[in-house]
């Protein structure tokens, strides 16, 4: 399995990172995808996947809840870095409309835009953050499918039809421990009609641990909860659910051959 969204180089896992992991490993995650949030967060983010270099791979991007006043200097330091170094995305980015939390909405479009645009450049996939955002999202997205942007709307939690609209744009979905939780019956509906073509495994650790571990500080060994859950839900084996999702992330993000699934390396 792939952990295509993991925040591992915050505060919470400075204690424990090694430990996290050894746990991941031997849970058969074969590698974890640590999406940047802003420019405070890229020399962590660096020093984490030194760590760990064939095991962690970086994304560069600008979270739109971090887009502060002083953005055109924000994406000129992620710009910096997108020219200097290789990353397997541009990611976080996209919009976040949730109580109008975050910078208005013509600044977060202004600043997905320019991301956007540099993905296309340099022939890196987007991963998407959007909240109460998800039609605004692929309607801009939309126009850069066209020229050939891929993509992964991180943590979907839309409808059947936003999820139809996304895949047929030939973007993937992002699932993880909500799709566990059990108020939310809506994803598992979508699943049900989607299938796994076009879904990626995701924790975005330390948020959102799924059932059981609900509350607790997410990683990346508990993705396997996500794929028993959707094992389950499909009624399939989990090494079904392990090797679609891996080869979907395989083919969305330019990433070297995964050995054997399970492999403890
Ligand atoms: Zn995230």
């Amino acid at each position: 399995m792939i952990d295509t969204h993991a925040h591992l180089f915050l505060p919470e896992f400075a204690k424990d990172l090694d430990e996290v992991v050894r746990r991941a490993k031997q849970t058969g995650i074969t590698k974890i995808l640590l999406p940047n949030i802003d420019e405070t967060t890229i020399d962590p983010l660096h020093q984490t996947v030194k760590l760990y270099p064939e095991y962690f791979y970086p994304m560069m991007g600008l979270h739109p809840l971090s887009i502060k006043d002083n953005w055109h200097d924000q994406l000129a330091i992620i710009k910096t870095h997108l020219d200097k170094q290789q990353y397997v995305a541009v990611g976080e980015v996209g919009l976040d409309f949730y109580r109008d939390y975050g910078m208005p909405r013509n600044v977060q479009e202004q600043v997905l835009e320019t991301q956007l645009e540099w993905a296309l450049e340099k022939g890196l996939p987007v991963s998407l953050h959007t909240r109460n955002a998800i039609d605004r999202t692929i309607e801009i997205v939309s126009q850069y499918a066209k020229k050939g942007l891929k993509g992964v709307f991180h943590c979907f939690t839309g409808t059947y039809d936003q999820a139809r609209k996304i895949l047929d744009l030939g973007f993937y979905l992002g699932i993880g421990g909500v799709i566990t939780f059990p108020k939310v019956k809506l994803g598992e509906e979508v699943i049900k009609k989607v299938g796994l073509d076009g879904i990626v495994l995701e924790t975005d650790a330390p948020y959102l641990a799924p059932q059981p571990r609900r509350g607790r500080r997410n990683e990346s060994a508990y993705l396997k909860y996500v794929a028993e859950f959707l094992a389950k839900l499909l009624n399939i084996p989990v090494e079904k659910v392990d090797a679609i999702t891996t080869q979907n992330a395989l083919n969305l993000f330019p990433l070297p051959p995964t050995d054997d699934i399970g492999q403890d390396t």
